[in-house]
């Protein structure tokens, strides 16, 4: 399941249609990955950028003559490409000029939306039913989204429903500290068909995917946006398919799109996106029932099993007078075998307030809290698969809260909008409408204001009111790209424990880390990194940025550049590269730097010029002497004197 960086795509998944792709040069198949699409904010509207995952599911299946529905692999992209309501072919041919029938797709102007989405679709081969999905789909998923995480914005996976919550759950352990929207989603009506559910659930995911923040795994359907582990497959029929019972949406969308950013899930360790794809296939569930024989019990607990997550009456109970049961669920711990208690109410958490309950415990059977069964059997599948962690550390993180899958205390009791409300009644606002129209205004300020004086108490007061630390303000800009201005590494790393994004960029498009590029602060940068923060926007323009810095000796300013991961090679509009600019303007200290940072010495301008040729022009003698002295032969008419 190896691949390499960039081959993924061509390895592993079909692109739009065979015929167009056979047609089609080598360099125009490639344009269609994701790295090279590396560009933001070229027309008027600024764009975000969306990876849609195509694995199967009724959402792009047909009808064949007996009316039995099955995946047919490039029937989806071309479609879409003729929906007017789903791709912008105008906007797409001025944008990429390409021809009809190729290239990205565009998602038509949608209003009060900051920016226009720009999606690509990966089409799995073969596509799926999601019954027939595996271990080796969800990794191959996993995977996808790990070589693409850093030229998308978000991510939209299109399943199948019967077997969608299952991905969703192990995705949500899989892709550790994400900090980026993964959206899946699917129908129960073929996008093809009239009454399809599939459009809304498609269009609403590439919206919230790209252009809002919510770093989670995330299921969309019938207008709610859930966190994937809380869900379950409540419907074969109804179109409101998915429910979760235990947690709240995390957004509804109606008219507006009503995200509660109170709801979501943030990583608050400062580490990189990373997936985890070793899982342990040796898991199961089991459903007790009344009169369950101890047989049973003993045939599932075999070897090779190693985990099983035990599905009991209500509150988390079992027959406490079945002692044959008791004994071999507890040899089974005895023998390394991780029980979890789960309930088989749909909502609801299993708690040891019956002796019934109590007798699991003392066999060794650890709780599930609320945990669904399906985040319960791949969570399992994840902990087994960690290796570095011992039998201990694995049932405590069972019992932890990793993505938000389950509530083991109680909620932490926020004051709510108790600030704001006070507020709201000395302005006498009293609709639940105005009072959240309050908090929007006032917290960014609030915050902002706190970030500014370096009080990280306050921020922790505004965090217990009930305040999104994630927020922007009016220009899109959160508390971290103001600390990230103001050079406080510890408001920083303050704002990132609280799980605040690196990824949300503001009305131009900058981002935290290009804030402390621009004050280069090394230490922040390092931190920002650290925490998965990467460079976006258009490579030529980074690469004009980093003449600019190498023209004025900058040596600082690229250093900054390099700490925060861009290619120092990266050239400008012109070819030339930062080490051309350096040798033209004599920064021998800058020339040094690139050197040693493995700058390429020998490459060309667009005039056929290498950056020897600009330091013998302008009469660079130390340069040139350096440039040879690092293997530069000059040509005879550039010697030296
Ligand atoms: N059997 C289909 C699947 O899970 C059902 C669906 O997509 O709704 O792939």
């Amino acid at each position: 399941m190896s691949m390499n960086n960039g081959e993924i795509i061509e390895n592993h998944i079909r692109l739009e249609s065979v015929d167009s792709l056979e047609s089609n040069s080598q360099s125009d198949r490639k344009s269609l990955l994701p790295r090279n699409c590396s560009f933001y904010n070229m027309g008027t509207q600024s764009e975000a950028k969306v990876l849609v995952i195509y694995t199967g599911g009724t959402i792009g299946m047909t009808r064949n003559a007996n009316n039995v529905l099955g995946p047919q692999s490039n029937v989806l992209i071309q479609n879409i490409r003729k929906y007017p309501h789903m791709h912008d072919e105008e906007y797409a041919r001025s944008r990429f000029g390409k021809a009809v029938g190729f290239g990205p797709l565009v998602l038509p102007f949608v209003q009060d939306e900051l920016r226009r989405i720009i999606y690509t679709i990966i089409e799995y081969d073969p596509l799926l039913d999601s019954s027939n999905m595996s271990i080796k789909d969800w990794v191959q998923i996993a995977e996808d989204i790990k070589e693409s995480y850093e030229f998308y914005d978000g991510f939209l996976i299109l399943h199948g429903t019967d077997t969608l919550s299952y991905t969703a759950s192990v995705l949500s352990f899989m892709l550790e500290n994400l900090g980026k929207t993964v959206i899946i989603t699917g129908s129960q009506i073929p996008i093809f068909e009239t009454r399809t559910d599939g459009k809304d659930n498609f269009t609403n995911g590439l919206i919230l995917a790209g252009n809002y923040v919510i770093p989670e795994v995330c299921v969309l359907f019938n207008n709610k946006l859930l966190r994937g582990n809380r869900t379950i497959k409540s419907s074969t029929e109804d179109l409101d398919a998915f429910h979760s019972p235990n947690y709240m949406p995390l957004a509804k969308i109606g008219i507006t799109l009503q995200i509660d950013y109170r709801l979501i899930h943030r990583p608050c360790t400062v580490a990189k996106f990373q997936v985890h794809c070793q899982l342990n296939e040796n898991v199961g569930l089991l459903r007790l029932f009344p009169s369950i024989s101890a047989a049973t019990i003993r045939a599932f607990f075999q070897p090779p099993m190693q985990g099983v997550v035990l599905q009991t009456f209500g509150s988390g109970n079992i027959p406490s007078n079945r002692k044959d049961l008791i004994e071999e669920l507890k040899k089974a711990n005895e023998r390394g075998i991780i029980i979890v208690n789960c309930t088989q109410c749909t909502s609801g958490s299993v708690c040891e307030i019956y002796e019934a309950g109590q007798v699991l415990c003392d066999a060794g059977v650890i709780s599930g809290f609320d945990m669904t069964p399906e985040a319960a059997l791949t969570k399992l599948s994840y902990v087994l698969g960690k290796d570095e962690w011992n039998l201990d550390t694995k049932k405590q993180m069972i019992e932890s809260n990793l993505r938000g899958e389950l509530t083991s205390t109680q909620p932490l009791k926020l004051d709510d909008f108790g600030l704001i409300d006070a507020v709201a009644r000395s302005l006498q606002l009293s609709s639940p409408k105005e009072v959240s129209e309050l908090g929007e205004t006032l917290f960014p300020a609030m915050i902002n204001s706190s970030v500014l004086s370096g009080n990280t108490n306050k921020i922790d007061m505004l965090k217990g009111h009930g305040a999104n630390l994630s927020m922007v303000n009016h220009d899109r800009r959160t508390a971290l790209h103001i600390a990230c201005c103001e050079g406080n590494e510890k408001m920083v790393k303050h704002l990132l424990a609280y799980g605040v994004s690196v990824h949300i960029r503001d009305r131009h498009d900058r981002t935290a880390l290009m804030e402390a590029i621009s004050t280069d602060n090394h230490d922040i940068i390092k931190t920002l990194v650290k925490c998965g923060a990467h460079m976006t926007g258009s490579s030529r323009a980074l690469g004009d940025n980093l003449c600019a810095a190498a023209a004025r000796g900058q040596l600082k300013r690229l250093t900054s550049y390099r700490l925060a991961g861009v290619n120092l090679s990266q050239k400008d509009f012109s070819g030339r590269s930062a080490l051309h600019l350096a040798c033209l303007h004599g920064h021998l200290e800058c020339v040094q730097y690139l050197l040693k940072n493995g700058i390429d010495k020998n490459s060309v301008d667009h005039l056929n010029l290498t950056p020897y040729d600009y330091a013998s022009k302008s009469g660079q003698i130390d340069i040139m002497n350096l440039l040879i002295e690092h293997g530069i032969q000059p040509s005879t008419d550039n010697n030296i004197g």
